[in-house]
């Protein structure tokens, strides 16, 4: 069986033979059905040695769903050959944070020198994952799991930083959203699925600024030195409830910045190294920033919730694991219409 491994800090990941272990007391194995690619691991493949407190190599991978292959010991409430998605920030299960099911905020991160599978633990770009507890899997009904995979990054992501927004976005509100790839694209839809707010599509590629208009979107915006005018224009000089940046260079914060009305929030997701300067009169008054990180297991069955009532739409471009890196480059390039999604 194969694996897409992180060997060595800024070096490419490599597809390797790697043995399947059989799950341990409360472990479960899951036969990978699909598994996104995000923007992030682009980030981690180029860190130095030592940013991360990861060892390598592990393989990667983080926004998974699949089928229960197999049940450790003492693992009850789940069927052999089940479609499940699998959480995928793996906290240590005990603190309050990851009782909560916040495990994106558990308390012995540190401990735990990882972030979950395919950020510091293997991961799902491999043919079998092994899951360290079945509390971290969540049935999936009738979704296809190659379809549903980017639930639980691309669109988990976006949903736990906009219902933390969702105050703020009543009737006549507006909600900018720079970068419309594949965690833009779900923002955008929900946005529109849980606010009245007017939602407007940033991009810096017309194609993606194309497919937010097949998503619904009205106002899509291109990023150049125009951006920041036309978004005056289009709110009527007053600026937005809520900027979402999903891209983060410095280009996109001032922007962002430039786009608020005050007392409205910037939220930043996008990794990019981007800095903020921040002084009194940096933000119109009283403005909020936040960078939320990932999401919580309630939010996960929330948003597939919306995806089983059809109401979240998932532009997913599949890849042969044999084509991750094909995959990685496409993203890299800018040349995918949404996510893909590595099927083994
Ligand atoms: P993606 O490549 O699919 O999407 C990025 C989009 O931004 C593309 O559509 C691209 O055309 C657009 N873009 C690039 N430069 C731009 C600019 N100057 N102005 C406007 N648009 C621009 O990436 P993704 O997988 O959706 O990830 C988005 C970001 O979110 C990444 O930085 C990733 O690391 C980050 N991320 C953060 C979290 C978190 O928990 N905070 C979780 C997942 C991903
Ligand atoms: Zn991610
Ligand atoms: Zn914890």
């Amino acid at each position: 069986s194969k694996a897409y491994q992180l060997i060595e800090w800024q070096q490419p990941p490599e597809l390797r033979d790697v043995d399947i272990r059989e799950p341990g007391p409360g472990e479960v194995l899951i036969k990978v059905g699909g598994t996104g690619a995000c923007r992030t691991d682009l980030n981690l493949m180029g860190l130095p040695a030592g940013v991360m407190p990861y060892a390598l190599p592990f393989t990667l991978g983080h926004e998974t769903a699949g089928w229960v292959e197999a049940l450790g010991a003492g693992v009850t409430g789940l069927e052999r050959g089940e479609p499940v998605l699998v959480y995928g920030p793996w906290g240590c299960g005990r603190c309050i944070s990851c009782r909560q099911g916040a495990e994106n905020h558990c308390e012995r991160v540190s401990e735990l020198r990882s972030h979950g599978g395919g950020v510091g633990r293997d991961g799902g770009m491999a043919h079998y994952l092994l899951v360290p507890s079945s509390r971290l899997l969540v049935p999936l009904g009738a979704l296809d799991p190659r379809d549903a995979a980017p639930l639980t990054d691309a669109a988990l992501t976006p949903y736990h930083a906009i219902k933390q927004a969702l105050p703020r976005l009543v009737p006549g509100s507006t909600a900018v959203v720079i970068g419309a790839g594949g965690l833009g694209q779900m923002a955008l839809q929900l946005l529109s699925v849980l606010s009245p707010s007017r939602v407007i599509a940033v991009d810096a590629s017309p194609e993606k600024l194309a497919r937010a208009r097949e998503l619904g979107v009205q106002d899509a915006v291109l990023s150049n030195e125009h951006a920041a005018g036309h978004l005056r224009e289009l709110t009527h000089g007053r600026g937005a409830e809520f900027v979402m940046d999903l891209v983060g260079t410095h280009d996109t914060l001032a922007l962002a910045a430039g786009a608020l009305r005050p007392r409205g929030q910037l939220t930043l997701v996008g990794i990019s190294g981007g800095v903020l300067p921040f002084h009194f009169f940096a933000l119109p008054l009283e403005c909020q920033v936040v960078a939320p990180y990932w999401g919580t297991l309630p939010e996960l069955v929330e948003v597939l919730a919306l995806a089983e009532a059809g109401r979240l739409r998932m532009t997913v471009e599949r890849f042969p694991l044999e084509r991750v890196a094909e995959a990685y480059q496409h993203l890299r390039d800018g040349t995918l219409k949404g996510r893909a999604v590595i099927t083994p």
